[in-house]
């Protein structure tokens, strides 16, 4: 296996040190080091982070492999600085049952780019009618520990209540996708100024906070661990920092484009900007970087949703809702949360990687820089200033909202258990044994 010697890396933003990966850790933490490795790599400016852990990535293997594979997200991941995504269960078919997850977790294991764990559906084939096979996935080689219906809420809460109690006796989650479907029938953006003026039907915030009031409320009742998806408004960050303050085991994520971009960009009618829940006020905004730097929300999470362009370049009714994310979400949460002095890079360091690897009870992931730990790593460089182009993505799809937008920091290297996913910048051919 091959060995890398990092030189003068910023360790979380910290002074510069050298780090010898070899056998899949780290092997060596100092000024100076002398050891012979394969690859010498100077790292002079950029800070080393552990690999990024996402809690809400779309692979869209199997059904829509034309918009993205396991193979092409995990590449993507693995450019945006991840060493582990959790794939979500809205696949064709549904990731409801253990051959589902079993193929996605497989699939993962073939790319070698970046872990892949499943998440399991809550109820079969997303429809909210019957449970799906819980215990069956979970005991499945995918290990499911984190199921939902993401993309359609679990609005029945006889089933919310099934589900939450199954959780509990494996120390899983319930990610959900709180959206009251009542309250957002045909909804089109935030319900709004910005609605209002374009005639379109909103989707306003109390859809989304009464659906986590109910649920902090069920997951206190029965003791059980909840995962509240993509909080887009104040209020829902209100409600999260109640439950927590409760001493309630309720964590939450916030996407990129959430913290980043406002409904005033539906104005141009562009459908890359179309997702779900929908892009929000500045007011929304700025609660949730506050509450992302407080640690009421725990986690970034990309809501990586991949589409083909034919999907996209549409009206505004008809084009499918999501944006892709991956290979932006750690230049975002620099512009929004360390250029505004909101976090640090320890900061960014436990939102996207300790806290979403300990949601997603993840072992091996989420760890300390430090000797001994697995190597997952990722070589970032804070000082590069870019405009986002879709061009250079490994993604498949194209359809990403930051597009012409000049981002600070680029992702240099990524290393997963030792081996270079990535390195100056580029995707690194993966050794035979993959
Ligand atoms: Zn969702």
């Amino acid at each position: 296996m091959t060995s890398y010697l990092i030189r003068n890396a910023q360790i979380l933003g910290g002074a510069p040190q050298d780090l010898f990966l070899a056998d899949g850790v780290v092997a060596e933490i100092g000024t100076g080091l002398t050891v012979e490795a394969d690859v010498d790599i100077d790292a002079r400016g950029l800070i080393v982070l552990p690999g990024l852990v996402d809690l809400h990535t779309h692979l869209r293997q199997p059904g829509k492999e034309d918009a993205e594979t396991v193979l092409t997200g995990t590449q993507a991941a693995a450019k945006g600085g991840y060493t582990a995504v959790h794939a979500m269960a809205n696949t064709t078919p549904t990731a409801d049952n253990p051959a589902v997850v079993e193929l996605v977790h497989q699939l993962g294991k073939d790319s070698g780019y970046c872990d892949v764990h499943p998440v399991g559906a809550v109820t079969v084939g997303l429809e909210g009618k019957e449970l799906a096979e819980l215990d069956g996935m979970h005991r499945s080689a995918a290990g499911v520990k984190v199921f939902s219906d993401d993309g359609k809420c679990v609005d029945d809460a006889a089933l919310m209540r099934a589900a939450l109690e199954y959780v509990k006796t494996v120390d899983g989650v319930v990610a959900q996708h709180a959206q009251e479907p009542r309250l957002t029938e045909g909804a089109q953006l935030n319900e709004g100024t910005v609605s209002a003026e374009l005639g379109l039907p909103g989707w306003p915030a109390v859809a989304e906070e009464a659906i986590i009031a109910r649920d902090v409320l069920l997951a206190s009742h029965l003791g059980a661990r909840l995962h509240v998806c993509h909080l887009s408004t104040k209020g829902s960050v209100e409600i999260v920092r109640w439950a927590k303050a409760q001493g309630w085991d309720v964590t939450a994520e916030v996407t990129p484009h959430h913290l980043l971009l406002t409904d005033e960009r539906v104005r141009t009618e562009d459908a890359v900007f179309k997702v779900n829940p929908p892009l929000r006020t500045q007011e929304d905004v700025l609660a949730l970087r506050a509450a992302l730097a407080d640690g009421t929300i725990d986690a970034v999470a990309t809501d990586h949703a991949p589409h083909l362009d034919a999907d996209k370049d549409c009206a505004w009714a008809v084009a499918a809702m999501g944006m892709v994310g991956l290979e932006t979400a750690l230049s975002v949460v620099q512009e929004t949360m360390v250029e505004t002095g909101l976090l640090n890079w320890e900061g960014v360091a436990d939102r996207m990687s300790h806290r979403p690897a300990r949601i997603g009870r993840l072992t091996g992931q989420g760890r300390p820089v430090s000797v001994g730990e697995p190597a997952n790593l990722v070589l970032f460089d804070p000082g590069y200033r870019g405009t986002v182009t879709a061009d250079t993505f490994a993604t498949r799809s194209r359809n990403t909202p930051f597009k012409g937008l000049e981002l600070p920091g680029r992702v240099h290297a990524t290393f997963l258990r030792g081996e270079a996913t990535v390195l100056a910048g580029e995707l690194a051919e993966l050794g035979g044994a993959k």
